[in-house]
């Protein structure tokens, strides 16, 4: 078995993934149990457990990456708000989720996550898709 996380090996390609942008640094792809339509992961590349142990310019670079996914995602999705959160208790690999949201609940982790057709996630990966 692979001693790379799973989010090492979306970014090399060994998993699938619906991928929407990424850059020489990090890479934005769906969440796989999204709590809302357009729920994104920002990756960085390096791996790293803890997203506090990235490096000035390596943390600064995934933010600013998250930055420019969230403004394309707010352009495309009807939403308030897109949501940012780091949580980090599930897969040992750093990463920000983006939620586009209209309520405190939608950021509710502890709710079920949507069930989304295989067509309907790559429906959301092609409307998000944007080149960095
Ligand atoms: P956290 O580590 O922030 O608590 O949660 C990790 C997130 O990664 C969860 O929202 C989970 O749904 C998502 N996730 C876990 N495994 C995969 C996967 O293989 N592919 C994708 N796209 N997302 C995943």
């Amino acid at each position: 078995m692979s001693s790379h996380s799973i989010f090492t090996r979306i970014i090399n390609r060994e998993l699938p993934s619906y991928t929407v942008c990424e850059d020489m640094e990090n890479i934005a792809f769906l969440d796989i149990n999204p709590l809302r339509r357009g729920h994104i992961l920002i990756v960085p590349k390096l791996e790293v457990d803890n997203i506090f142990s990235l490096n000035e310019k390596s943390y600064n670079s995934l933010f600013f990456f998250a930055k420019r996914v969230a403004i394309n995602m707010k352009k495309k999705i009807t939403c308030n708000r897109i949501g940012m959160s780091v949580v980090g208790l599930d897969v040992p690999h750093a990463h920000i989720h983006l939620i586009p949201i209209n309520s405190f609940e939608d950021m509710n982790f502890n709710k079920s996550p949507l069930k989304l057709t295989e067509e309907e996630m790559l429906n959301i990966c092609q409307l998000l898709k944007f080149t960095a």
